[in-house]
């Protein structure tokens, strides 16, 4: 038992106020792109893009962290998640290690409630549910991993679909 709540919840992921920080399905620019992305930036406000500048980028499977500006957290969390070319580029080891590095980068911060949304499965076409899959299981097993250090990891998921898929693989995985 690592005594770290999994949620699964529906909705904005900018709008969340009960989390230290947010993670945002980045690219490898770090400059601002659609989807989550440009919600986190138009949310955050300015300040954020002026300190991604500064980053100089992020490969894909890395993390970076920066403050969060005009959002109700104290910190983003930025990873360029793997785009799906079939499977057979290290798509799955790859998102795995987007997971891992945020959780990193949030127990280094002594961040203890964090959320995440779903990466690489907007724009980048990772399929759902096998990306729901490793991102459970690999945040299920950090937290085992670092007991005493994460309160809570949640998804926030912006439709229905993705939502279910999150919940049921929950479900699935629950800790023994
Ligand atoms: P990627 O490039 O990693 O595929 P996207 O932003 O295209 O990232 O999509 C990732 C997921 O984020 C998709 O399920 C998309 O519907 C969802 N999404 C888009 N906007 C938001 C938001 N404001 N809050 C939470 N999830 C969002």
């Amino acid at each position: 038992m690592s005594g770290t709540v999994f949620k699964a919840v529906r909705g904005d992921i900018t709008k969340l106020t009960d989390v230290d920080a947010i993670v945002n399905a980045a690219n490898t620019s770090l400059l601002g792109g659609g989807g989550v992305d440009g919600a986190i930036h138009r949310a955050a406000g300015p300040g954020l893009l002026e300190e991604c500048r500064t980053l100089h980028g992020c490969r894909t499977g890395e993390a970076r962290i920066t403050g969060a500006y005009r959002l109700p957290c104290q910190y983003v969390i930025h990873t360029p998640g793997p785009v799906w070319r079939g499977g057979r580029y290290n798509e799955r080891e790859l998102l795995s290690s987007c997971y891992r590095s945020c959780l990193e980068l949030a127990v280094e911060k002594g961040v203890r409630r964090i959320a995440f949304p779903s990466i690489s499965t907007g724009v980048y076409h990772f399929p759902v549910e096998e990306a729901a899959g490793i991102a459970v299981r690999t945040a299920r097993k950090f937290a085992r991993e670092h007991p005493g250090k994460l309160e809570l990891v949640e998804w926030a998921l912006f439709d229905d679909r993705t939502w279910q898929i999150y919940a049921d693989e929950m479900e699935k995985s629950e800790e023994d």
